[in-house]
């Protein structure tokens, strides 16, 4: 007969295997598929290898500061019942040791491989089955019979053979890095069931700009600084200050990935590449005692690299600081910190480090991540319309939708 289960979860990553964890502590019988080779691989190659696993800033009651998606408020119960503080708890209980970086960003000390260890050893005190490497062919569902004897149940036809469910998670994150097992499975499974999507697209991702108009720039790759980054007008504006990371392609670093969630296709970005420097005042004091090129003098200002590139940009600016006109330096100044350009494009899914848009939250409960319309069926993590910034947000939301829901699926 059909081997059968409380609840069987699909995709073995952040979500699915926080999810299983705490299900099967709670006593239900639980089966984890997921198709890779290896465990939770995302986890493995995050935040640079030592997964930067949740953020001390994190609000549960203004998830709109952190989380992008058509309805940041839904993520406002999930996160409110899990906090980073309960992550911590649970981090600190398996002796992981780790440490606080920029803006709340909690980091292991050793290796991401330490969190990976935890999660498969709660999954073990919950009795967890895994099923990995196994794929998923296809997913039934029948309705309670008319008489009321049976409930509800999940047909779940995979590579070892059917498997029956009370309950069926979908935790197999977004499209981001193909290379390590991502598909798009959630949204079809979503499709199936008839449930509406967001439109999908690279997130936390470099921006690309068009060779020619990117050639003045190539040869600043490599340069990193800190700067202003914005895009949109007026109220719908956002903008970081976070280091900015020139490429041969084109930018990235934290700015641009951070700029990339909220950046729309056509749009300018405006980047201020002097935040906090006066540089029209800088400029005007250099005039009026120096004698060197208007590149060493703007070199005391902005890293060398750039003072070079920039002031190469106009014969004008190719000349003795004292011998420049006012305006000259003022344009000058005012192409330093208002650098307006448009992005062609992004490097795709194959460097993003998530997926913006998915399953559309209006379709689920706040409260479990179950579907309103079909019994039963949940979705956590990557791979609903939440999206966090970078810094730990994207493992939190992860954790959190993962227990909403594991607390609320039903024991039989
Ligand atoms: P995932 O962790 O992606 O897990 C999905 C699982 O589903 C995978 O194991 C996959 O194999 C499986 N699966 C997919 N399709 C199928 C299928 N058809 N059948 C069966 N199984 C399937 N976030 C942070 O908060 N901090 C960081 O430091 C950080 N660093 C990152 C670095 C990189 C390079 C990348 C790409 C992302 C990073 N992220 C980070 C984002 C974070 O990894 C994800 O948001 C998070 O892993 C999402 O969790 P998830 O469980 O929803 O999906």
């Amino acid at each position: 007969t059909t081997p059968f289960f409380d609840a069987v979860i699909i995709g073995a990553g952040a979500a699915g295997l926080f999810c299983a964890a705490q299900a099967g502590q709670r006593g239900l019988k639980v089966l984890l598929i997921d198709h890779a080779d290896k465990v939770a691989e995302k986890i493995r190659i995050s935040g640079g290898g030592r997964c930067n696993f949740t953020n001390r800033e994190l609000d549960p009651r203004a998830p709109h500061k952190h989380f992008v998606g058509q309805n940041p408020q839904f993520c406002r119960s999930a996160l409110s019942r899990y906090q980073p503080a309960d992550f911590i708890a649970l981090v600190q209980r398996h002796g992981i040791p780790f440490h606080e970086k920029h803006k709340g960003q909690l980091f292991a000390d050793r290796s991401a491989e330490d969190l990976i260890a935890m999660l498969l050893a709660e999954c073990a005190d919950g009795r967890v089955e895994r099923w990995q490497p196994c794929g998923v062919r296809k997913i039934g569902f029948s309705t309670p019979s008319a008489d009321g004897v049976s409930a509800h149940s999940y047909q779940i036809d995979t590579d070892r053979g059917m498997v029956e469910a009370a309950s069926l998670v979908i935790a197999t994150g977004g499209l981001s890095i193909p290379k390590i097992g991502a598909t798009d499975f959630g949204y079809r499974i979503a499709h199936q069931f008839g449930l509406p999507l967001v439109e999908r697209r690279p997130g936390l991702v470099p921006l690309t700009f068009d060779g020619d108009a990117w050639a003045p720039y190539a040869q600043l790759a490599g340069l990193a600084l800190p700067v202003e980054i914005g895009t949109g007008a007026k109220k719908e504006r956002m903008a970081f200050h976070e280091d900015l990371l020139f490429t041969h392609r084109g930018l990235s670093g934290p700015a641009v990935l951070q700029i990339s969630s909220y950046w729309q296709p056509g749009q300018p970005l405006a980047i201020d590449l002097a935040p906090g420097v006066d540089l029209p005042a800088a400029l005007a004091q250099a005039k009026a005692r120096s004698r060197k090129l208007i590149a060493n003098e703007l070199a005391t200002l902005v890293p060398g690299r750039l003072a070079d590139a920039w002031a190469g940009q106009s014969p004008d600016w190719q000349r003795p600081i004292n011998e420049a006109a006012d305006k000259a330096l003022a344009r000058l100044a005012e192409r330093l910190a208002r650098w307006e350009l448009t992005p062609t494009g992004t490097e795709g899914y194959k460097k993003a480090e998530v997926t913006l848009g998915g399953v559309d939250t209006r379709a689920l409960s706040q409260q479990t991540l179950e579907c309103k319309a079909q019994p039963g069926l949940y979705f956590i993590g990557e791979v609903v319309d939440i999206t966090g910034w970078l810094g730990g947000y994207n493992f939190q939301w992860a954790w959190a939708s993962a227990h909403a829901c594991a607390q609320a699926l039903p024991v039989h």
